[in-house]
């Protein structure tokens, strides 16, 4: 046959290999059968059909229908039944069931062969009518919905009625009369709302379901789906097709669903429900309260309800013995159905198991441990993206909430603070020991000093890449943005949404990881890299190449980094030292200062902060590298706004504001992006990169003297487009250097090296290698400059690109690999065709980013740097990709 695959009654036409072929469902029925584990007899129309079904105008091949007949054959052959049979009638399920499982799929249909004649002869084979009428009540009602797609809530509506006519409370209390009744009802409304009688004929019925399943791989629901998760439109669906084994044949029959572990807390315990006397669907659907597997779970929970252990000892210790074959035969843990015919097990269903981040690491360990998977296969079943879950605070499940609103999961993580609507706000409370929210209408490179301040930032405008998104996720801040009802008054210090008002020193909760906002505090947790998380860890990075570190700037980034496990620092940016306290005065006099002398003379105000901001970090970091990034952004960031800061830095610098403001509107630039910036500065302006590579060598020293341990500074130089710019940036720092050492009468090991940022500096790299002794591929600007287009507006297009598959994804998360990624290992390749033992990492968002690492890891760099709470989840990817190789 082609495309029709049989199970069961000893047969096994397919496998638990023939996923893509089979859908999931299909395979594994298959290969349950053929280890010879009770599954009812069936057949699996194949994905390639559903292909053909569209290709050919939604028609059925006639050899389809010959396939299908001989499939129906096989099962009454197995079964002794007969489909459509007035005395003995064979019954079956038809499910549907994709490679990957998959909401918008049409649900299942039970009971399908009933009808006027055959619910008689059920009713006469099981000597049970009631038995025969709740499933012909049942198929009704689920053919009407899913294949007729009629209200049902009509038919719901009819069983309400039918039972508190009569005073019950449950389905079970209804007899088989008044089943009886309930059909010829359900029969009227479909009629009432088809158009046309319920279908008698059986194979209508069948192949009515067949096309409602194919029909729905293009449900809109589906393709929604689809889109979202990346599944092709061509990979299809199968179509299972069962005999029926039924749980609703009294007390000795049962329907139920289990874990072969917790798959919350990943627990070597079984872990499921079960209902006695019912069918299926009952246990999700919540007609009734579903009883526990275990005595254990049942106790616990301080249920009364008999377990199915108690009520069913033996099937159950079946069951039991059936989960633990399953578990050793796919090494994995299960997710399974199976229902219970008057005290006959039979399974329905088993897949790989959903399970948290946190079970994931407890079962991956568990099973090394127990010798089920090595530890190589334990480090590749866990998924690195997921442990983000695990890695920042996060509210207490058990807390209670109220929610004001809801914007986008910028950056996650849970935190509580008093609301203030200015960075300088923020920074000020903080330092006064007060945990902040910074409420901004969007960020901008000024709020990076309060953004810093604050426990977590809250923005009414902006998308997943918005400034406030991506620094947010650089500094591990818990971010929710674009939450587009808060109306924010920065000026009269309030936010108004749903009516309410939040004012400056109100409380307000912020969960990154849903993107809800409540007001009051919500109760959270930290999170640790201990237990089963740091076992794995510690398997992870036996096996990795690549290095890992962190982009840390702050001494408490580089303790967060280095308790993650960071190998040293990828980039370490100054900017931000500049707006800080007093700084920014000097920091501005320095900029509109009109000549060299009045440069130094603020620059020489500068030293000492810049060089205790660099203390502070090295102690945290003594024996790593550290890289520090000197100064990148446009001057003009750094200028007063407000009449008062004019006057502030007047007075300090000894001018009069109209010099100021003249020379400051003498800074305006186009395009700052491409404007007077990164060594552009340190080309015009070569004394604030003098002062700055002093600092670091100076501090180094310092660290060095103290603690007998020096850091390893790798001065890097930003936005290098020619080997004569890192030329002449270099004799700056060397120099530099060379003065500290004689000073202090004592050295440093460092290196000079740039960022490898712009696509002329990749192209050129073999040539820039000749001066610069490593590479840190700046990816989030070489993203910005290769594909011309600039972060902080994609936001507005960027959404259709991906839906419309221009770029897979936002090449600002994942490295696009084609274009930028070929950028990055040409200057690999001419990098070290210079200089053989040059250092390469990459220091853009990228390098938290497992597909990105992946890349990395094929082209060979040294190392990723990303952001301390990333750090872990780079281990991790660092492991596989090194594994998969
Ligand atoms: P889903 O993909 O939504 O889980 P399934 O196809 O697994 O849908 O069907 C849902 C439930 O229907 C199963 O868990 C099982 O309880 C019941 N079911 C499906 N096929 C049969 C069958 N042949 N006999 C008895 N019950 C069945
Ligand atoms: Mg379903
Ligand atoms: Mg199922």
């Amino acid at each position: 046959m082609t495309y029709v695959y049989r199970f069961g009654g000893g047969v096994s036409d397919g496998g638990k290999g023939d996923k893509n072929l089979l859908g999931g469902k299909g395979a594994n029925l298959a290969e349950m059968a053929s280890i010879g584990l009770p599954v009812p007899p069936g057949f699996t129309i194949s994905t390639e059909m559903c292909t053909r079904y569209y290709e050919d105008g939604e028609q059925f091949p006639q050899t389809l229908r010959d396939e299908v007949a001989e499939g129906i054959a096989h099962i009454e052959a197995v079964t002794e039944k007969r489909f459509g049979d007035p005395t003995n009638p064979l019954l079956v399920s038809v499910r549907s069931g994709a490679r990957v499982s998959m909401p918008g799929m049409m649900d299942t249909v039970l009971n399908l062969g009933l009808n006027d004649e055959t619910v008689e002869g059920l009713a006469k084979a099981a000597d049970d009518e009631r038995f025969a009428w709740d499933s012909y009540r049942r198929f009704i009602q689920m053919y009407a919905d899913v294949v007729l797609e009629l209200d049902h809530g009509a038919f719901e509506e009819a069983l309400e009625i039918a039972k508190e006519d009569n005073g019950f409370t449950l389905d079970t209390e209804m007899s088989a009369a008044d089943w009886k009744t309930l059909v010829a009802q359900y029969k009227a409304l479909v009629e009432e709302q088809w158009g046309k009688p319920f279908p008698q004929d059986v194979h209508d019925q069948l192949w009515g379901a067949v096309g409602a399943v194919f029909g729905s791989w293009q449900s809109e629901r589906a393709k929604v789906y689809r889109r979202l998760n990346d599944i092709p439109a061509n990979w299809g669906t199968a179509v299972n097709v069962q005999a029926m084994v039924f749980g609703n044949m009294g007390d000795t029959s049962a329907t139920g669903v289990a874990f072969t572990r917790d798959p919350s807390k990943g627990d070597r315990a079984y872990y499921g429900e079960f209902l006695i006397n019912a069918q299926g669907e009952d246990v999700v659907a919540g007609i009734r309260t579903p009883q526990y597997l275990t005595k254990a779970a049942r106790e616990e929970a301080g249920a009364k309800p008999a377990s199915m252990e108690e009520a069913m000892p033996e099937v159950y210790g079946e069951l039991a013995a059936v989960f633990d074959q399953l578990e050793n035969h796919y090494r994995d843990m299960q997710d399974i159905e199976f229902t219970v015919e008057q005290a006959k097990l039979w399974m329905l269903q088993t897949r790989s198991g959903k399970r948290t981040a946190k079970a994931a690491l407890k079962i991956a360990v568990d099973m090394a441990n127990e010798g089920l998977i090595t530890r190589e296969e334990a480090i590749l079943r866990v998924d690195p993206a997921a442990l983000d879950q695990l890695l920042h605070p996060t509210l207490d499940p058990e807390a209670k909430r109220d929610v004001l609103t809801k914007g986008l999961p910028a950056s996650p993580g849970a935190a509580s603070g008093k609301v203030v609507f200015d960075a300088d706000t923020a920074e000020k409370r903080a330092a006064a020991g007060e945990a902040v929210i910074l409420v901004r209408v969007e960020t901008s490179p000024e709020d990076i000093h309060g953004m810093h301040a604050a426990k977590g930032i809250l923005t009414a405008r902006g998308g997943m890449t918005s400034h406030a998104a991506v620094v947010a996720r650089g500094m591990g801040r818990p971010c929710v943005s674009g939450a587009g009802s808060l109306a924010i008054s920065a000026k009269d210090k309030v936010l108004r949404c749903a009516g309410r008002e939040v004012r400056e020193g109100d409380t307000l909760t912020i969960d990154g990881a849903s993107g809800e906002v409540m007001v009051g505090e919500v109760a959270t947790v930290q999170p640790e890299l201990a237990g089963d998380f740091g076992t794995l860890m510690e398997w992870a990075d036996e096996v990795r190449r690549l290095k890992v570190r962190a982009n840390a700037e702050t001494p408490l980034d580089c303790k967060t980094a280095r308790e993650f496990g960071a190998e040293g620092v990828g980039l370490c940016r100054t900017e931000h030292m500049f707006f800080e306290g007093s700084r920014i005065t000097a920091v501005r006099q320095m900029i509109l200062a009109s000549d060299e002398k009045g440069r130094r003379a603020a620059l020489d105000r500068l030293l000492p902060e810049q060089r205790s901001d660099f203390t502070a970090i090295f102690e945290v970091m003594a024996g790593l590298p550290v890289t520090v990034r000197l100064l990148d952004p446009p001057l003009h960031e750094f200028l007063p706004h407000e009449e008062a800061e004019f006057a502030e830095v007047a007075q300090a610098a000894g001018l009069d504001v109209d010099t100021l403001k003249r020379r400051a509107n003498e800074l305006h630039e186009f395009n700052p992006m491409l404007g007077h910036r990164g060594c552009r500065l340190g080309v015009t302006y070569p004394e604030i990169y003098e002062m700055q590579a002093r600092a670091i060598f100076e501090a180094a020293i310092d660290v060095a003297e103290k603690s007998g341990e020096a850091p390893i500074p790798e001065v890097m130089i930003p936005l290098v487009a020619t080997r004569r710019e890192l030329e002449l940036m270099k004799a700056v720092v060397d120099k530099a250097a060379k003065l500290v050492f004689a000073e202090r009468g004592r050295e440093v090991d460092y290196l000079v090296g740039t960022m490898i940022e712009l696509p002329r500096a990749a192209l050129k790299a073999g040539e820039i290698a000749e001066v610069g002794e490593f590479f840190s591929f700046g990816t989030n600007d070489l993203t910005q400059t290769t594909l011309g287009v600039s972060r902080d507006d994609a936001a507005r297009f960027l959404g259709a690109y991906v839906e419309q598959g221009i770029y897979a994804k936002d090449p600002f998360v994942s490295l696009d690999v084609e274009g930028v990624g070929e950028l990055v290992s040409l200057a690999a390749e001419r990098g070290r065709a210079t200089r053989g033992d040059i250092k390469l990492g990459i220091c853009g968002e990228h390098g938290g980013d497992p597909a990105s690492i992946a890349f990395c890891e094929q082209v060979g760099l040294d190392y990723v740097s990303a952001s301390p709470y990333r750090v872990p989840i780079a281990r991790l990817a660092a492991a596989q990709a090194a594994l998969k190789r």
